[in-house]
């Protein structure tokens, strides 16, 4: 698989750019903000060295060099379209969770000063929309790069990631936001949105 003669490793290549890019004009604006609060222990240090090394890197060099061609494999021909499809969606849910939590965005467990509990936009039915759009952007990689190692190198990692980080991230939201983040916990779901909304009082 080589990105100058396949067109669907090119398809990802340019989704890969976009989302890159989406994290870098949002994440820019966080850089010295001043946090009141950081849980990041050697646990979720050593999931974070794993989880971006080897989701940006693996893809690069696939696309790149012949490296890891040797694991390659074949996918059903309506695969890499139907990934398409889903990176299209990965990228707007990317885009608009950053937009939505703006200055409170962080790539750790860790809240700033002036933290605000964003419950709008695509928060308003889903507690973590930007951990629904890396899974989405990750199985899209595994949809569009037909190697076993490029094209799972962003999902393996990220499920561990998430089970081990989503229940610290929602304790320590709950540590500081109390029953405020308790009754977001109570109207919205975690990954897929919750569409029973309960009346508020
Ligand atoms: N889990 C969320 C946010 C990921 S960024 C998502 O998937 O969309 C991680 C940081 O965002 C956390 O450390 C926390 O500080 C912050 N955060 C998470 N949920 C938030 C919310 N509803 N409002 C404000 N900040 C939030």
């Amino acid at each position: 698989m080589n990105i100058a003669t396949h067109p669907w490793a090119a398809v990802f290549f340019v989704g890969f750019v976009i989302y890159i890019a989406i994290r870098g004009r949002y994440a820019r604006p966080t850089r010295g903000l001043e946090r009141t609060h950081r849980q990041v222990d050697s646990l979720e240090k050593a999931l974070l060295a794993v989880v971006i090394p080897s989701g940006l890197l693996l893809p690069v060099l696939y696309l790149f060099t012949p490296l890891l061609w040797f694991a390659d494999y074949r996918l059903p021909a309506f695969v890499p379209p139907l990934g398409a499809v889903v990176m299209v969606l990965a990228i707007w849910l990317f885009w608009r969770s950053h937009a939505d939590l703006g200055l409170n965005w962080s790539a750790t467990l860790e809240v700033r000063k002036d933290h605000q509990l964003v419950t709008g936009g695509v928060y308003r039915r889903i507690r973590h929309p930007m951990y629904a759009s890396i899974f989405l952007f990750s199985a899209t990689q595994a949809m569009l790069l037909p190697n076993w190692l490029a094209g799972f190198s962003a999902l393996v990692p990220f499920t561990i990631l998430y089970l081990i980080r989503v229940r610290r991230e929602e304790q320590m939201m709950c540590n500081i936001f109390g029953d405020e983040y308790r009754a977001y916990m109570q109207r919205t779901g975690r990954l897929l949105p919750r569409w029973k909304v309960t009346k508020e009082a």
